[in-house]
């Protein structure tokens, strides 16, 4: 542990910086300052059932509703963010933005009503190699605000799936679709189940996933992410 007395000097050498910008960041900030907070791009997607990302899902999953926090654009703030939390071990990222989506989210029907949060399971290789998964620490903040458990072992990731690059379209999603299997199904019968993940591109995932956890009796799902591709 460090003498306290040090800590200022440490400051001094090292001061923090806001993980969007770099800039040094006031005492009273975490994580971010104040300007990137106000600058982050959100959809605003949760107040409007019928928006973009629910639209991916339509004919494909029947969903009860779906929201991104925040757009994505190439080096943009929050592709900046979401690169730290997922190769630079910034799992303070993945805590605080779901703990404010967990808070915006629980304020409106039907978000409101979800009853365990469950992340879309990452290789547990990658997990390891990536000291976390990201989906789960996202996870763990929205649970947190929406006041429900986050539940890690209702899916698993399957060990083998061939290489996406290698497959047609067809096929890639096929392989999508038989790269996760139900692991402890018990934890979600009869809830309604959030689904979260770090990003929505095509949608194959938050699918699959979706699918999977609809086998069980009872249970209904809605999806929320830190981000989607848009403006
Ligand atoms: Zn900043």
């Amino acid at each position: 542990m460090l003498l306290p007395v040090l800590r200022p000097i440490l400051d001094l050498m090292s001061p923090p910086v806001c993980l969007a910008c770099q800039q040094e960041l006031p005492a009273s900030a975490e994580m971010l300052c104040l300007h990137c907070w106000y600058e982050l791009p959100e959809t605003h997607q949760h107040v409007c059932l019928e928006n973009a990302f629910a639209e991916i899902f339509w004919g494909r999953v029947p969903i009860v509703a779906g929201a991104a926090l925040y757009y994505f654009s190439k080096s943009g703030r929050v592709q900046r963010l979401i690169h730290q939390l997922k190769y630079e071990r910034k799992s303070v990222i993945g805590i605080e933005l779901g703990t404010y989506y967990g808070s915006q989210l629980r304020q409106v029907a039907p978000f409101n009503t979800t009853q365990v949060v469950v992340p879309v399971p990452l290789h547990p290789k990658k997990e390891k190699d990536r000291g976390y998964n990201q989906a789960n620490v996202f996870g763990e903040g929205m649970a947190k605000s929406l006041g429900v458990p986050v539940c890690c072992e209702v899916l698993k990731k399957n060990e083998h799936t061939l290489s996406q690059t290698q497959k047609s379209r067809l096929g890639r999603m096929q392989n999508v679709q038989q790269s996760f299997r139900l692991g402890n199904p018990e934890d979600v019968k009869g809830k309604h189940v959030l689904l979260v993940d770090d990003v929505l591109t095509t949608g194959a995932t938050l699918e699959a996933c979706a699918s999977l956890l609809m086998e069980v009796e009872g249970v209904s799902v809605s999806l929320a992410t830190i981000a989607m591709a848009g403006d």
